[in-house]
Parts: structure tokens; C-alpha cells; sequence
């Protein structure tokens, strides 16, 4: 018996209209969906007529469930997996179990559809060419501290999800990390009545939300840091380092002393030459 196909299907993440044909008769054809939240799932398989077995797949069950319809799958049924909201996979249970079907060879296939994340960057007006997704920042301290250390240097524009009662907090660190003069829109309700991006700087997010509460689910879209300034305090942090020491220091991972001088004086700004003469005139 050949396994069946786990189909993941990306469904509306606030109108109803946003679902595809393809998803809607895939919906209708599989032995059995998988809802991250089936009561919410309902509503939209009721509107839309599908009346198919539900079973739910979320956060608290995934990797347990997950082994129970990989057996399902193995014994030749079709699977769809819907979330909550948007696509499947995307900060959502629907990873795990894509992962799992992988491992155990049975097919893979994704119905593309709305997603809030691609939602929001689109219409940010912030540079699409390059951007890097995070999903919600981790919940874990230290983790957090360091992915957000990490995104300080990011010159790619920078995608998160949040939630109303953290958005503050996320706000605060970030201005803390990336500077109050970094560009942020902030996007919520996307695709539904009172949908809104709203550019600020993130000194005048903090402050908006100072006065405002947050409402709804966001996706705050950053501006990433602009190579220029990002080489400028590159040099700046060096400018601080004695010469002789900067030059030290790369002597000590093995390089030779002219080798040393080439790379301090590029990180410097400066020519090689005046690395030497400034080291002659310490010495
Ligand atoms: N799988 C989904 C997707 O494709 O975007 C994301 C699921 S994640 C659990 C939920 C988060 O997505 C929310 O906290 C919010 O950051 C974002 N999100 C989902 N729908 C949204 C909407 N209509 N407006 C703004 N943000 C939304």
C-alpha cells in the first residue's frame, strides 16, 4: 500500500475570502484534517461546506500526535493540516509534523496562501529584496538577549510576530538594541476591517504605546541596520583599541607582523603605512 500525502494548507488569516481553490478542494478530498484549533476551524469549514473528520493538532500534543498520523499517513490516508491561522509551519505546530513525515519519507506538499509575515513585509514599503524572518523572540532570557545582540548587526530587513500583552516589553528591548532612530512598521488586524501599518521610528512606537493599548496581533517589521553605519562603528569600536594592541591581537592568532598591520590598518580606515608610522612613533 503506497502512504498517503500530507498536504499543509494555508487558510485566511482574518478574511474569509483568502483561502485558494486548491486548498478548498484539497479540504474536500482528504481522509482527515488537522486543526490547531478546531473549534476556530469549524467556523471556516462551515462557511465553506466542508464537512470532513477533524482531529487536533497543537502545541501541547505535536510530537505525540504527530507519531499517530505519521501511522495514519503510513497506512495510506491523506492528511491536510490547517492553523489556527496563515501557513502551516510558520511559528506553528505544522513544523514538527512536516519534519516527521520527512524523516519517514511520506510526501510533503504545501498549498500556498496567506501568510502574515510576507502580509506585512509587502505592504511595510521596507526592503523586500532581503529580509530574515524571527518568528516571536524567545521567551528564555538569555536566548532572548542573544538573538536580539544577533539582530543588532543585521542589515536585512527583520520580520516578528507578537502578541498585544508583550508588545510593549518587545518594543522597549529593541529601542534598548537597535536604537530609537531604527524604523519599525507595525502591522495589525492584517486582511480584516481595521487592518493598520503604522511607520515609526521605535522612540515613537514606545511612546504611541505609552499612551495607547495594544490591540490585536502584530507583526512589527524592522528596518535593518544600514551597512554604512554598521562599518562606521566598526571603525569606531577599533579607533578606540591602542594601535599597538589592535596589531598585537592579530599577531597572536598567527599572523605575521606585516599581515597584522594590513588587517589592523583595514579595519582602521587607514593605509598600512600609517599603521606603520604610528607604530614607530609609540615605539
Ligand atoms: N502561521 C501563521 C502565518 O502564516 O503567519 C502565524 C501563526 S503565529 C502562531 C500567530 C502570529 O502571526 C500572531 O501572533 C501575529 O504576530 C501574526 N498574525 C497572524 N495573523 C495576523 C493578522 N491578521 N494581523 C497581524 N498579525 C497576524
Amino acid at each position: 500500500m503506497s502512504a498517503g500525502i500530507l498536504y499543509l494548507c494555508a487558510t485566511p488569516i482574518g478574511n474569509l475570502g483568502d483561502i485558494t481553490q486548491r486548498v478548498l478542494d484539497t479540504l474536500r478530498v482528504v481522509d482527515l484534517i488537522a486543526a490547531e484549533d478546531t473549534r476556530n476551524s469549524l467556523k471556516l469549514l462551515n462557511h465553506y461546506e466542508i464537512r470532513k473528520p477533524l482531529t487536533s493538532y497543537h502545541e501541547h500534543n505535536k510530537y505525540e500526535k504527530a507519531e499517530e498520523l505519521v501511522s495514519r499517513l503510513q497506512r495510506g490516508e491523506s492528511i491536510a493540516v490547517i492553523s489556527d491561522a496563515g501557513t502551516p509551519a510558520i511559528s506553528d505546530p505544522g513544523e514538527v509534523l512536516a519534519a516527521r513525515c520527512i524523516e519517514q519519507g511520506i510526501r510533503v506538499t504545501s498549498l500556498p496562501g496567506a501568510c502574515a509575515l510576507i502580509t506585512a513585509l509587502t505592504m511595510s514599503g521596507m526592503k523586500a529584496r532581503r529580509f530574515c524572518f524571527e518568528g516571536f523572540l524567545p521567551a528564555d532570557k538569555k536566548e532572548r538577549r542573544r538573538i536580539l545582540e544577533q539582530l543588532s548587526q543585521e542589515e536585512r530587513t527583520m520580520i516578528l510576530y507578537e502578541a498585544p500583552h508583550h508588545l510593549r516589553e518587545t518594543l522597549r528591548e529593541l529601542d534598548h538594541t537597535l536604537g530609537s532612530e531604527r524604523r519599525v512598521t507595525l502591522c495589525r488586524e492584517l486582511t480584516k476591517k481595521f487592518e493598520e501599518a503604522m511607520p515609526f521610528t521605535l522612540g515613537q512606537a514606545l511612546a504611541y504605546y505609552g499612551e495607547n493599548e495594544p490591540r490585536g496581533e502584530y507583526v512589527l517589521v524592522l528596518e535593518g541596520m544600514d551597512p554604512a553605519r554598521k562599518e562606521e562603528s566598526r571603525r569606531q569600536s577599533f579607533q578606540e583599541l591602542p594601535l599597538a594592541e589592535h596589531v598585537a591581537g592579530y599577531e597572536a592568532q598567527g599572523l605575521s607582523r606585516k599581515d597584522a598591520m594590513k588587517r589592523a590598518a583595514a579595519d582602521r580606515g587607514v593605509t598600512k603605512r600609517e599603521v606603520y608610522q604610528a607604530l614607530l612613533r609609540e615605539e
